[in-house]
């Protein structure tokens, strides 16, 4: 009697591992067709009705449960959020329910950058809970959304702020002599009131700065600024020579270029606008964002609040840059693990070279993994996925999971 109502419950129960389908978004600073790697992996998912239009610009697959750009579950069509719901307790687990309002507390997605991002932070949780109160069409949800993005290629991206020592000198140039109120004398304080003015600066004024900028030759800047020269025409190029994101992210901010495998982590409050590449974004369960420069002046409606919340956390290059480690959970050494400094998730790499294989020991809470390269085969609870690039799978707590790679095999995997 025992053991029938057992086996009637676990042939009720969904499954652990399924494979899902990402949703598109076609926002301007995207990649054309197939130059995006977003459309690319989001079109090699079988049996969804996407099709990838050489027309079109495609910026981010998103591949979680939050309702904007949803991910379904491949086999029946359903939307993940809703195969979350039948059975919290297998399919998210304990600590989700406990402590994440029973949803997936992060949500990948995968981002193609043609150009320059709105200039940006996400609000913490208390200004997030306000503004989401007072104005829920613009503001979706009430929780923070700190971020990390991991490089699959060449990366370019403005992040934090630069130290002090590097931005004073570039105030007392004769263009921007009149934004520095208190020349050799900057503190925090001040930054975020010269980022405000820039900001709030009318269109004429930015435009004849970035003038008088660009007629600068190297000698007159500080030798770690000479890049700023080289960007100007660019940035000028993509948003035009009054948009004074130019001027906050080039003056204000680090600017970094990585490679494959680099991570950075932008805390809640943080200020960035990524530039160009192909990258794994996690962040937590949210679409919250103030946006300022980079972005029609429309959008730009609330640079005092911008400024106001801005965090001085990130203030050099090394305090955006993420590094990965050794993942205890990895039997064959192939996975390292990205660990923000938040408690929603982690982001595992596992590389497994020609006919390699990789185990995991399970987790606590759920995972949705994509495969970002090569070909292979998953198994776990006693069934066998084959793994091609871009697809994806929801893995449910309590799973061990084993890949073995044909040619090569590259994941990238949200966990709790
Ligand atoms: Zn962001």
């Amino acid at each position: 009697m025992e053991i029938q109502q057992i086996h009637q419950t676990s042939a009720n129960m969904a499954p652990s591992v399924f494979q899902l389908s990402g949703t598109c978004n076609n926002y301007p600073w995207g990649k054309q067709g197939k130059a995006s790697l977003a459309a690319q992996l989001c079109a090699q998912t079988p049996g969804t009705d996407f099709k990838l239009d050489e027309s079109a610009v495609y910026s981010e697959m998103w591949f979680g449960d939050y309702p904007d750009f949803p991910a379904r579950v491949l086999s029946s069509g359903e939307l993940l959020s809703d195969v979350l719901k039948t059975d919290k307790e297998q399919l998210l687990g304990k600590k989700v329910l406990q402590y994440y309002d029973g949803q997936l507390p992060f949500l990948p997605k995968i981002l193609s950058i043609s150009k320059a991002l709105p200039l940006q932070l996400h609000p913490n949780k208390a200004l997030a809970t306000k503004l989401h109160e007072e104005d829920p069409g613009n503001f979706t949800d009430p929780n923070h959304k700190p971020e990390i993005a991991v490089a699959l290629g060449k990366f370019e991206v403005f992040a934090g702020f630069k130290p002090l020592g590097e931005i004073q000198p570039l105030f007392a140039l004769q263009p921007l002599k009149r934004f520095d109120p208190s020349p050799g004398k900057w503190d925090d304080e001040t930054l975020r009131n010269v980022t405000r003015e820039l900001m709030k600066a009318e269109f004429s004024t930015v435009k004849e700065v970035q003038t008088q900028l660009s007629h600068l030759s190297r000698s007159d800047l500080p030798s770690e600024a000479g890049y700023i020269l080289n960007l100007l025409p660019r940035l000028q190029d993509q948003y035009g020579p009054e948009d004074a994101g130019s001027l906050v992210t080039l003056l204000c901010m680090n600017y970094m270029v990585f490679q494959a495998g680099d991570a950075i982590y932008i805390p809640a409050d943080g200020i960035h606008a990524y530039l160009s590449g192909d990258i794994v974004e996690c962040m937590a369960r949210s679409n919250n964002v103030l946006n300022t420069g980079f972005c029609p002046p429309a959008d730009r409606n609330r640079i005092d609040l911008f400024a106001n919340v801005l965090t001085f956390k990130a203030h050099s290059r090394d305090d955006v840059y993420l590094p990965s480690q050794t993942y205890d959970k990895s039997k064959n050494g192939k996975t390292v693990v990205y660990k923000p400094p938040m408690s929603e998730f982690d982001m595992l790499k596992a590389d497994l070279g020609k006919g390699e294989t990789e185990e995991l020991t399970a987790n606590e809470g759920p995972g949705v993994l994509i495969v970002t390269n090569g070909e292979g085969i998953m198994k776990a609870q006693g069934e066998e996925f084959e793994m091609k690039k871009g697809y994806i799978f929801y893995v449910a707590p309590g799973v061990n999971l084993r890949w073995e790679s044909k040619q090569a095999l590259q994941i990238h995997m949200a966990v709790i």
